[in-house]
């Protein structure tokens, strides 16, 4: 069965796969994007966990407390070290949180929104998108 959108880590032990078009792609600035990325920002967009499947490896979670106290757990390869995905999501429940340069196909989704634009450094160019200080909504 072939998947619409695919994707892997950085040294492909670990590849997954589902179908959704994701409505929600954000480019987040906020403090544990830029703590679990090591960048300034990370784009990440929600698929509904019954739609996503490991189909390749076994990735390690890190269990994790996100700013807003809720928690979650960080997905990455135990091999590259590469990240996935993130899981078990206490303020998103039902959907996996994926990092869209995982993508085999990166140029096949685009960000919808800008967020935690308060934590956007200075030299960091605001996106031609809606922006917020914030969550969305
Ligand atoms: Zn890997
Ligand atoms: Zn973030």
């Amino acid at each position: 069965m072939t998947r619409k959108y695919t994707g892997q880590c950085a040294c492909g032990a670990v590849r997954f796969a589902f179908d959704t078009d994701p409505n929600f792609v954000a480019n987040c600035h906020c403090l544990d994007c830029k703590r679990a990325t090591g960048s300034e920002a990370a784009t990440f967009f929600a698929v509904p966990q019954e739609d996503f499947t490991v189909i390749n490896g076994r990735p390690k979670a890190f269990h994790y407390i996100a700013d807003s106290g809720k928690g979650l757990d960080r997905n990455f390869c135990p091999d590259c070290g590469a990240r996935l995905f993130s899981s078990n999501l206490e303020s998103f429940p039902g959907l996996v949180f994926v990092t869209l340069g995982s993508l085999d196909r990166p140029e096949l989704i685009k960000p919808g929104v800008e967020m935690f634009i308060k934590r956007r450094l200075a030299w960091a160019r605001p996106l031609d998108l809606p922006q917020f200080d914030g969550m969305p909504g």
